[in-house]
C-alpha cells in the first residue's frame, strides 16, 4: 500500500512537471530557435511580444536564453527571456473573447497604451498629408505629421511610456524630442521654446509626463507642436492610426494568473 501511494506520487509529480524548451542564443533569435526545433510562429511571437523591451538588433547576446513553456506545438504557457542584465517573463492568459495574449506577473501586456495627442491644443493647423502648401518655402510639400496650435509655454507630454532617444536642436524642427516606445514605435515633438527639466537621452518618460514645452523654434511662423509618429521608420497618421493599447487580466482573474504565474517560475 506504502509503495503503492509513493507511485501515485511520483505519478503526480510527474504530471506537474513542466516541459519547456530553452534557446540559448549564440547567434541570432532565428537561428538558434531553428536549432532549438521552435516553430517560426513562436519565433514571430517572441519578436512581437518582447520588442518592447529588447531591441534585438542590439540587446542580444550570447548566452542569453529564451525559456518556452508548454508542449511543443502548442501555444506556449510562458515564455522567458534571462539575459545578462535583465530577465522579462510573460504568460498567456485568455480574455474574455477568447483571445489569447502575454502579460507579465503583475498581468499588464508590455506594450503600453499611446495617448491619441501630446498636447491640449487650441486648433490643428496642418493635417497629415502628402501634399501642403509651405508657408515659408512657399512650395508644396508632404507634411506626414500633425500640427497643433497651442500658445507658447503649453506643456507638452509623452504619448507613452518610452525612452529618450535625443533632445535636441536640429534644424527646421527646431528644439525636438524623439522618444522611443519599444522597438518600432518613434514618436517626435518639435519647435519647443524649451526641454523639460532634466531631460536626457537615455531617460525613461512615463505617459503623460512633461518633455517640453510649445514654441516656435526652427522652421515656424508661430508657436504650435509638430507632432509625427512613426513605426518600424515609417510616419503615420497620429490621428487615425490605431495606436496600441495596453490590456490587463481582469481583476477577478488577477490571483489565480499570478499563482500560476509563480508556480511555474519556481518550478522551472
Ligand atoms: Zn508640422
Amino acid at each position: 500500500m506504502r509503495k503503492f501511494l509513493l507511485i501515485m506520487l511520483f505519478l503526480i509529480g510527474s504530471v506537474n512537471a513542466l516541459e519547456y524548451t530553452t534557446i540559448h542564443i549564440t547567434r541570432s533569435l532565428n537561428y538558434d530557435a531553428q536549432k532549438a526545433r521552435i516553430s517560426q510562429k513562436t519565433v514571430n511571437n517572441i519578436l512581437r511580444i518582447f520588442s518592447w523591451r529588447i531591441d534585438f538588433n542590439k540587446d542580444l547576446r550570447k548566452g542569453d536564453k529564451f525559456i518556452i513553456v508548454g508542449k511543443k506545438g502548442a501555444a506556449p504557457s510562458a515564455i522567458i527571456y534571462v539575459g545578462a542584465k535583465k530577465r522579462i517573463a510573460v504568460f498567456s492568459y485568455v480574455d474574455k473573447r477568447g483571445r489569447l495574449n502575454y502579460y507579465d506577473s503583475r498581468g499588464k501586456t508590455l506594450y503600453p497604451s499611446f495617448a491619441r495627442s501630446p498636447v491640449k491644443y487650441s486648433r490643428i493647423s496642418s493635417k497629415f498629408t502628402r501634399k501642403r502648401f509651405h508657408p515659408i518655402l512657399k512650395i508644396y510639400l508632404p507634411h506626414r505629421a500633425v500640427d497643433y496650435v497651442a500658445s507658447k509655454g503649453t506643456p507638452v507630454y509623452a504619448v507613452a511610456d518610452g525612452i529618450i532617444k535625443h533632445n535636441k536642436y536640429m534644424g527646421a524642427l527646431g528644439n525636438v524630442v524623439y522618444i522611443k516606445h519599444g522597438s518600432n514605435y518613434t514618436t517626435v515633438y518639435a519647435h519647443l521654446s524649451k526641454f523639460a527639466h532634466r531631460l536626457k537621452p537615455s531617460s525613461k518618460v512615463k505617459k503623460g509626463q512633461v518633455i517640453g514645452y510649445v514654441g516656435s523654434t526652427g522652421r515656424s511662423t508661430g508657436p504650435h507642436l509638430h507632432y509625427e509618429l512613426r513605426y518600424k521608420g515609417i510616419r503615420k497618421n497620429p490621428l487615425t492610426y490605431s495606436l496600441p493599447k495596453q490590456k490587463k487580466v481582469v481583476n477577478s482573474d488577477l490571483r489565480r494568473f499570478q499563482s500560476r504565474a509563480n508556480s511555474i517560475l519556481r518550478n522551472l
